[in-house]
């Protein structure tokens, strides 16, 4: 089938947070690069994403907060927008799904499958926070684990041991938003019989997508294999697109439903000829997503499709697998992560450096593990020293022995290795393009360095600078002259080539190409590749602009730190005040468990700032018979000369423990405010250091 035209989806990123390396590499990089070279093709193609504004997590964010729902998509809209922004994705729309022209999209497109007849309405049992007024999806009820007694496992399963659960397995349920113990209440709700479409899906998937990537194919056959059954594609809940149906108050279209419309609504919003791209059959349509939501979009999404009937479905849907950071995996709960607004402050103009890094080391087909120092070095030993290098080096040349001017191609005096290198020129713009159809970037991207790489062994071949007379009475001869031309002109096409060919990868690298050759955008068109006539005999140059910087070792220790005091703050100061929510209690103990602590009161002797950690105070702390040093996290709530002399209740029975090289004998007591705001505990009089505490 001849394509007429390319339409690209990104995943819909969900706004109740920032996004973070893992996005950028799994979905929004990729996406970007295959986008930017068919744009470079000069295929008609539309790239579109946004927010996904809705579901449970964004209700309770909000409710936990103190704030509306839209205050919380609001604020991570504006956030993630820059972000996608700042790593230069190049969508042709970033919309969201609170806008109005989706929530008639998508109220459409429910209302067209409930009058073909195509929903099962069902009438069931579910858990009802009576407290909360509302129903508990399974993630918000907790309790104990029927299998390893785990006091704190979800609904849907214990995080503890691993297995999988119904709320009804667990012990002693409560809501994790107000501690009641949720009752059955019965609710009605329209379900999507999915069985019925299991014979189609199998067909369209297993027999007609064999070429998509093994990883998705796989999972999709488990998923087809294991057999399809109705899902509920409403919610109870106030937070949503209204169902739009008669008697449907306090019901909303299920996120999965409405989410992948967003799509659609998006494509909308961007152009009058949307129904191009959705209706026609000569629509290439390709889904860039994570693995998390291979079904929504090779199963769900592509049966909701089918049963609409108006739609054109997916060609492919390259998803990725999942990067870790560090050796662990990414947990926002825990901070693991690298964010990209983070990125951006510490390493502002490196947008690239990281496009780089997530695509060389991009998780295609098993998880990868990003690290700094990897970071580093691939910044520093192969942008910088390979490709920086190459067009530095041939810059300066330039200048020094061609006056600044592109110089002219000799065709007498050609010889092998220069035919080589217009070969090596020749054959890489297939490569490339053939690795960027198929969904490879990580070996296209390498293609390209490679390529850079070739022209260092090269130009150390040719040697120019060992032509030129370094005797001034005595000029360089003709025919060294020429050979030197030679290089050079050779090596100024292929840095023409190289901007072309890098432009989807790092195009802000290709624009500073663009401005040392003085040409335009225009040049950087993907039928230009491969040619060694890009840049004109005579054509002076400008001076050579640096495109990649050496990234310093005390910058990735910085960032480790940085990385490991998220850590330190989730598990060292939290647990003084609970890692809980206000009004969610633990569960009851008996006195004993309470006698168990050695509680005593000291006095703070001295106090110091932990370096490089913003948040932890060192603390000498008098407790009579001995004195101990402990380290807390209340840097940003007391002041390191406000502490000396206060008071402190101290746990000193506490398992010592190291941070920031610092062994910690101890936690001090402190009580969290709702916004935040910690406050330390002391005897409503001075005592004794040392006093018990009981
Ligand atoms: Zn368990």
């Amino acid at each position: 089938m001849t394509y007429k035209r390319i339409l690209v989806t990104a995943a819909l990123p969900y706004a109740n947070g920032p996004v973070h390396i893992g996005h950028m590499a799994g979905v929004y990089v990729p996406a970007d690069i295959y986008v930017r070279y068919q744009r470079a093709q000069k295929r008609d193609i539309k790239f579109v994403c946004g927010s996904d504004e809705h579901g449970v997590p964004i209700t309770i964010r909000a409710m936990k907060e103190g704030v509306t729902p839209q205050q919380i998509v609001d604020k991570y809209h504006a956030i993630i927008k820059d972000s996608f922004e700042q790593m230069g994705i190049s969508f042709d729309i970033y919309s969201r799904t609170s806008n109005k022209v989706h929530h008639e999209t998508a109220a459409d497109f429910f209302k067209k499958l409930y009058d073909d007849g195509l929903f099962e309405e069902k009438e069931t049992e579910q858990y009802y926070d009576e407290k909360a007024k509302t129903f508990l999806a399974d993630r918000y009820i907790v309790g104990t684990c029927p299998v390893c007694a785990n006091p704190n496992a979800y609904g849907d399963q214990c995080e503890k041991c691993g297995s999988s659960l119904s709320p009804d397995q667990l012990i002693n349920p409560r809501s994790a938003l107000s501690d009641a113990v949720p009752v059955k209440k019965k609710t009605r709700h329209w379900y999507f019989p999915l069985q019925n479409y299991e014979a189609w899906l199998k067909e369209w998937i297993i027999e007609g997508h064999k070429e998509w990537k093994n990883n998705v194919y796989g999972q999709c056959k488990s998923w087809l294999d294991s057999g399809l059954q109705s899902r509920a594609m409403t919610r109870d809940s106030s937070w949503g697109i209204k169902v739009p149906l008669p008697g449907a108050e306090g019901k909303v279209l299920y996120v999965w439903f409405d989410a992948p419309i967003g799509y659609i609504s998006a494509t909308k919003e961007l152009t009058g000829q949307w129904a191009d791209y959705w209706c026609k059959k000569d629509t290439k349509l390709i889904h860039f997503i994570g693995k998390d939501n291979i079904v929504f979009h090779c199963i769900i999404f592509p049966a909701m499709l089918k049963a609409h009937g108006n739609f054109v479905l997916p060609d492919n849907v390259p998803a990725n697998e999942f990067l870790n950071i560090e050796g662990e995996k990414v947990s926002t709960s825990r901070n693991w992560a690298v964010w990209i607004d983070q990125y951006m402050k510490d390493f502002p103009g490196c947008e690239d450096v990281l496009r780089y890094v997530l695509c060389a080391n991009a998780p295609e087909t098993k998880d990868n593990d990003f690290t700094w120092k990897d970071f580093q070095d691939r910044n520093n030993s192969e942008l910088a020293s390979i490709f920086g290098n190459f067009v530095n080096r041939t810059w300066v040349l330039m200048h020094k022995l061609c006056a600044g001017k592109v110089p002219k191609l000799h065709d007498d005096v050609l010889d092998d290795d220069d035919q080589w290198l217009v070969k090596e020129i020749e054959s890489s713009k297939l490569k490339v393009g053939n690795l960027i159809e198929e969904y490879k970037f990580r070996d296209a991207l390498y293609e390209v360095i490679d390529l850079s790489r070739k022209g260092n062994q090269y130009m150390q071949k040719k040697e120019p600078w060992k032509k030129v007379s370094n005797d001034k009475a005595q000029a360089t001869t003709g025919e060294n002259q020429k050979l030197i031309d030679n290089c050079l002109h050779l090596c100024l096409q292929l840095t023409a080539n190289l901007a072309i060919l890098i432009n989807p990868f790092l195009p802000n690298t290709a624009k500073k190409l663009l401005v040392m050759m003085k040409v335009v955008d225009k040049m950087l068109d993907w039928e230009n590749a491969g040619k060694i006539k890009l840049l004109s005999v005579g054509y002076s140059l400008r001076p050579p602009e640096l495109l990649f910087r050496k990234i310093e070792d005390e910058e990735i220790k910085n960032q480790i730190d940085k990385l490991k005091s998220g850590l330190i703050k989730m598990e060292e100061t939290k647990p003084a005040a609970g890692d809980q929510q206000p009004g969610t209690r633990k569960p009851e103990i008996i006195y004993d468990d309470f006698a168990r602590l050695d509680l005593r009161v000291g006095t703070v002797k001295a106090c110091e700032k932990v370096e490089k950690a913003d948040k932890l105070l060192k603390l000498t702390i008098d407790l009579g018979n001995e004195t101990r040093t402990i380290v807390s996290g209340i840097a940003l709530h007391y002041k390191k000369e406000d502490m000396i002399g206060k008071q402190v209740v101290v746990v000193v029975n506490l398992a010592p423990r190291k941070m920031k090289g610092i062994e910690s004998q101890g936690m001090i007591l402190t009580a969290e405010d709702t916004d935040g705001k910690l406050r330390l505990l002391k005897p409503e009089e001075a005592v004794s250091p040392g006093s018990s505490v009981s």
